[in-house]
């Protein structure tokens, strides 16, 4: 199966998780597996499907937590589906692509529309999964469509008007049986300087306010209705609360950071101790934004 495997991507095998997510923490995965195309892609889902081996199809692990075990079964990045074309006022851009990189690509060809989204570390998959966004914006408002694959293992296009969407959420978190592969967006005709401006801004802002010189995976709460997560975990006191190498940031406190060798534990106990305190003194039960890998 492994040579079979190997013809249509790269795979290590007992990898490392620890560099694959931006909280730096993890432990193994059985299989690591890196598809050279959206049709390898398939042909490996299907190798796997045969085997009856599950998998996980990463973006750039900055919105999950994951365990410190061996994940018994395929971590499929998609970091080498990164095409990229513009066309008019629509850039196809695959899965894998960085959202700084589309915003760059949108910017030079004067397209505006997603500068809110320059300082989203995740991928154009992971980012459209859970409708990434900021300052008022998300992701899902630009799309036009989403190429997938289903759990038949068929490629199919799924328009905007057919997705459910809202705040950080979208039917693809949902119902997990759809892999994003490649989206197409629609932008408006804007001027570079303008965009460059914005981005700037957004920039200076997320510099003065989030942890950026620690390793984190943003965020850790969804925003309740009409109010902010951070402030209340502020309120009961836990800006600087640790365990281990885990730690509510000082700067922002509805960042958790790897402040030193934190273990995925760490970071595991940390979020349920915040949340149950919150809870206790606030008696608002926060939703953690940030995924679970494998926990259970
Ligand atoms: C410093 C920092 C700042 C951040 N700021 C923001 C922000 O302003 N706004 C915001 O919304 N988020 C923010 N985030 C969180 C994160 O960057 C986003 O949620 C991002 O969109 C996640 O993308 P990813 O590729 O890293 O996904 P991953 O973390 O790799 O995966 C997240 C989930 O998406 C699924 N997934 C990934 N790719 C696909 C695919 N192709 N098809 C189907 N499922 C897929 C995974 O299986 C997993 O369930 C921030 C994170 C950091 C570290």
């Amino acid at each position: 199966m492994i040579d079979e495997l190997k013809k249509y991507g790269d795979l290590e095998e007992h990898a490392s998780t620890k560099l694959l997510n931006t909280y730096k923490i993890g432990g193994s995965t059985r299989y690591l597996i890196e598809p050279n195309s959206i049709q390898d892609l398939v042909s490996i889902l299907k190798i796997l499907k045969e085997n009856n081996i599950k998998w996980f199809i990463l973006g750039n692990g900055s919105n999950i937590i994951l365990n410190s075990r061996e994940y018994d079964g395929a971590f499929i990045k998609l970091n080498k589906l990164n095409g990229l074309e513009v066309n008019g006022n629509n850039i196809y851009a695959e899965a894998g692509v960085m959202v700084p990189n589309l915003v760059k690509v949108a910017t030079d060809n004067s397209l505006m529309g997603l500068e809110f989204a320059a300082g989203i570390p995740g991928t154009v998959g992971g980012s459209v999964y859970g409708n990434a966004g900021a300052y008022n914006s998300c992701i899902m408002d630009y799309v036009q469509s989403v190429t997938v694959i289903d759990d038949d293992l068929n490629i199919k296009v799924i328009e905007h008007e057919d997705i459910n969407y809202s705040y950080r959420m979208t039917d693809f978190k949902n119902n997990k049986k759809q892999i994003i592969v490649a989206v197409k967006f629609t932008l408006t005709e804007g001027e570079k300087e303008r965009s460059i401006a914005l981005i700037n801004d957004r920039r200076k802002r997320r510099l003065e306010s989030q942890p950026l010189e620690y390793p984190s995976a943003g965020s850790v709460f969804r925003n309740p209705e009409g109010d902010f997560a951070g402030r209340l975990v502020e309120i009961c006191d836990l800006k600087g609360y640790k365990i281990g190498g885990a730690e509510v940031s000082e700067k922002h406190a509805n960042f958790i950071v790897n402040a030193g060798n934190a273990t995925s534990e760490d970071v595991y106990n940390l979020i349920h101790y915040v949340h149950d305190t919150v809870k206790e003194k606030t008696h608002v039960d926060l939703l953690c934004e940030q995924e679970f890998i494998d926990w259970e």
